[in-house]
């Protein structure tokens, strides 16, 4: 693929996509997110040869929120082992939205996957009672490449305080026997891995490792090793937006995580990593714009798995 044409493709995506920012609305259900202006919409691109294609709001940062998940799950598979982890969380797509407890209840003791709230807090619950924030904090700044990334503080302490059904769903998992850490530690991790202040570039970074066999793009060096790639990528296919995931399957296919921030990070095999950014969502709080435009690069690119 031509550099050119990647840079022209992709600002094309990018004025496709601005068209559908109207169709989506800012998450208000946590108070400092609804401050966000709706029309930011960026993207970037990073491949596994190490080139770098970015258009529109790119530097702008957002909060990661759900897409900090496949971070965190990589942390514990390297960290703690998948046998660990899924004694206390599954494999399985919940269809339900992101942070419903229902399951819980009705299903089984345990959360349908790690990439919901529920199975998100289990496994931040096991991360936090082995290892500080700050030590995961170095691995996101890895993985990123960049070493300034921190904590938003006003967004941690708006989370935090409208956290009610998060603190909800940590007492349930905690009175099934599945969350052994205090509920408080669990949800303090969760909140501050959601509020990391990232952009679009940092999080194309990280896509192009996933991409890249685990590879850093330019050190060539194993940061994350196969096997843990694999569950994770699988869950990404399968659980990545929610009960949005199967027709995202089909029109975009591309293992992909969503955050309620805004970005949706993405990424195409042995080829690049994407992240766009658009704050504008729909209803499973998956960015409008940026659906549309990884939708677009995924045809004019032939970036589908099963293209
Ligand atoms: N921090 C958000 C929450 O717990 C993450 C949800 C998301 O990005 N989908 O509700």
């Amino acid at each position: 693929m031509k550099s050119s044409n990647i840079s022209e493709v992709l600002n094309d995506a990018l004025e496709h996509g601005r068209k559908y920012i109207s169709e989506g609305n800012i998450a208000t259900y946590i108070p400092e997110l609804s401050k966000v202006d709706k029309n930011f919409l960026g993207v970037s691109i990073v491949t596994t040869d190490g080139k770098e294609y970015h258009a529109g709001d790119w530097q702008q940062e957002f909060t990661m929120q759900s897409i900090s998940k496949t971070i965190s799950l990589i942390f514990a598979l390297e960290h703690i082992g998948a046998d660990v982890i899924f004694t206390k969380v599954g494999m399985e797509p919940s269809g339900d939205p992101f942070n419903s407890i229902v399951k819980l209840e009705t299903k089984s003791a345990m959360p349908s996957n790690p990439l919901i709230n529920a199975g998100a807090i289990a496994v931040a619950g096991l991360i936090a009672d082995r290892y500080e924030f700050e030590e995961f904090l170095r691995f996101v700044r890895l993985v990123c490449g960049r070493d300034t990334i921190v904590v938003d503080e006003n967004v941690y302490n708006s989370e935090n305080g409208a956290g009610k059904l998060n603190r909800s769903i940590a007492y349930l998992l905690q009175s099934n026997g599945v969350l052994e850490a205090d509920v408080e530690k669990a949800l303090s991790f969760y909140f501050k891995m959601c509020s990391l202040n990232i952009n679009t570039f940092d999080l194309a970074n990280y896509a192009a490792i996933l991409a890249n066999g685990g590879k850093d793009v330019r050190s060539g060096i194993q940061l994350i090793n196969k096997p843990v790639l694999q569950i994770v990528k699988s869950l990404m296919v399968t659980c990545g937006l929610y009960d949005g995931s199967g027709e995202f399957a089909i029109r975009v296919g591309m293992p992909a995580k969503s955050g309620v921030g805004g970005g949706i990070l993405a990424l195409a095999q042995n080829n690049m990593g994407i992240c766009v950014f658009g704050p504008a969502l729909d209803v499973h709080g998956n960015s409008t714009g940026g659906y549309q435009i990884l939708e677009y690069l995924s045809k004019e690119l032939d970036l589908h798995y099963f293209s």
